[in-house]
């Protein structure tokens, strides 16, 4: 399978052939058509399989298609949600990546470091946003953030996530987005505690275990 026959669009196909990728990874396969199709989901996938992209290219695919690409008003409709600064930074480093020949503008927040620079681009207004989850509360309690319009709400590595003990954390963030968003729940293992935070907050999911 290609990527074309993905029904990927031209400015993503072109990213794609851009970092050197010849062919979907097998995650990517079966992970994209129904992402494009926003249906929720629970994937069991490890790092490096390609994941990151599995959900960016569809991701960036939709609101690429809505030209939410307009300069004026943009507003956080992908947010993706990571467990430790390290990986947010890495899945932001794709989405730069897979967004170069789009308008799409993407930023990464994460605790440890000043506020005020995040903010700042915040301000600026952007379509995707990646986050560690206590700064991404913080700045929401602060007003910076605004996760009204999240159309797409992706959880990565959701079992490290619960292990560092983020499931409260995690539930709030997915109150603070509109109950009509799709859902998508990446983690390496599915343990019961997974399962249970799958099940109080994705609706009809597909399965997939690569
Ligand atoms: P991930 O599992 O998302 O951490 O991705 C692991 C690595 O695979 C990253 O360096 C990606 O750039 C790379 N990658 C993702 N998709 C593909 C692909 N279809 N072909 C080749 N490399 C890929």
């Amino acid at each position: 399978m290609s990527f074309k026959d993905l029904k990927l669009n031209k400015p993503i196909l072109r990213a794609v052939a851009n970092a050197g990728y010849d062919n979907p990874t097998l995650v990517q396969e079966k992970t994209i058509p129904f992402v494009l199709a926003k249906k929720d989901g629970i994937i069991s996938a490890q790092t490096g399989t390609g994941k990151t992209a599995a959900f960016a290219l569809p991701i960036i695919q939709s609101l690429y298609d809505q030209q939410v690409a307009s300069k004026k008003g943009k507003k956080i409709k992908a947010l993706v949600v990571s467990p430790t600064r390290e990986l947010a930074v890495q899945i932001a480093e794709n989405f730069k990546t897979y967004t170069e020949f789009t308008n799409l503008t993407s930023t990464v927040i994460f605790g440890g470091t000043s506020v005020d620079p995040q903010k700042e681009i915040l301000k600026k207004g952007i379509d995707i946003l990646i986050a560690t989850p206590g700064r991404l509360l913080d700045l929401h309690k602060q007003d910076a953030i605004n996760l009204d319009y999240v159309e797409t709400l992706v959880l990565d590595e959701a079992d490290l996530m619960l292990d560092m003990g983020f499931f409260d954390d995690v539930s709030k963030i997915e109150r603070l987005c509109p109950k009509t968003k799709q859902t998508l729940l990446f983690s390496a293992t599915i343990p019961f505690k997974v399962e249970q935070l799958a099940n109080s907050i994705l609706k009809n999911p597909e399965r997939i275990e690569v």
